[in-house]
């Protein structure tokens, strides 16, 4: 049987936690989806497709060791940091809009962290095995303690989750930098006029938006498995 006490005509209140990061969530995704269906539509002065957007955006860095490649998929777009490639999808790499060219630049923006030893990125690289053992193992282990009544594991499981929290906590500075440093460079290099660069600003922040609601979230499940394990510890 499901024994924790919180269960009430079969209703588990910290529900509402998740049903609240859930939303949290959409409304964020749903953000950034409306937001860049507006700036796709807007073709950049310059003309500039995201690629060669891209590609000045690292040279006027002085970084000549980063390739610039079309990847599929939409919303894809990333840098790599092991093979030094700024992957940019269909609706990036050979478009012109604003939309392109912000994504583009921010992708540069983290070559260029990984170019100046950012300390963010490098904690962020650092964590990326143990946050995904994390991830992968805290529910498991977090409901055999639950089931079987294991203490150590309920502890076990929620040490787990917070690692998962702590690299999502530790990607905000990191995407937030990449996003400032590529409106800098825009302005800088003059691939996008002061008006231009306001519309890129709302695709990135945008884009942001959807880390800092992933990250909410996540602590609002934390907060759960908190009160959950609380509430097994004091049957
Ligand atoms: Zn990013």
């Amino acid at each position: 049987m499901y024994g924790y006490r919180y269960g009430f005509f079969g209703f588990d209140p910290t529900y509402l936690l998740l049903i609240i990061g859930m939303l949290l969530s959409l409304a964020a995704s749903a953000k950034m989806k409306s937001t860049f269906a507006t700036y796709k539509k807007i073709r950049s002065a310059s003309g500039l497709t995201g690629a060669e957007t891209a590609q000045r955006v690292l040279r006027a860095a002085g970084i000549t060791d980063v390739q610039v490649v079309p990847i599929s998929g939409s919303l894809t777009d990333h840098y790599d940091p092991r093979t030094k490639k700024v992957c940019l999808s269909e609706d990036v790499y050979n478009r012109t809009s604003l939309a392109a060219v912000g994504v583009a630049a921010h992708e540069c923006g983290h070559a260029v962290q990984h170019a100046v030893n950012y300390a963010p990125l490098n904690l962020r690289s650092a964590i990326v095995p143990v946050a995904n053992i994390g991830s992968t193992l805290s529910w498991p282990l977090f409901l055999a303690g639950l089931i079987f009544s294991i203490r150590p594991l309920l502890t076990v499981g929620i040490v787990l989750f917070s690692l998962a929290v702590l690299f999502q906590l530790i990607t905000l500075p990191v995407e937030f930098n990449a996003s400032s440093r590529a409106l800098q460079m825009l302005g800088s290099t003059g691939i996008l006029g002061v008006e231009e660069n306001a519309g890129a600003r709302k695709v990135l922040t945008a884009a942001a938006l959807t880390y800092v609601a992933a990250l909410a979230a996540s602590i609002l499940q934390l907060l759960r498995l908190i009160i959950l394990a609380g509430g097994r510890n004091r049957d």
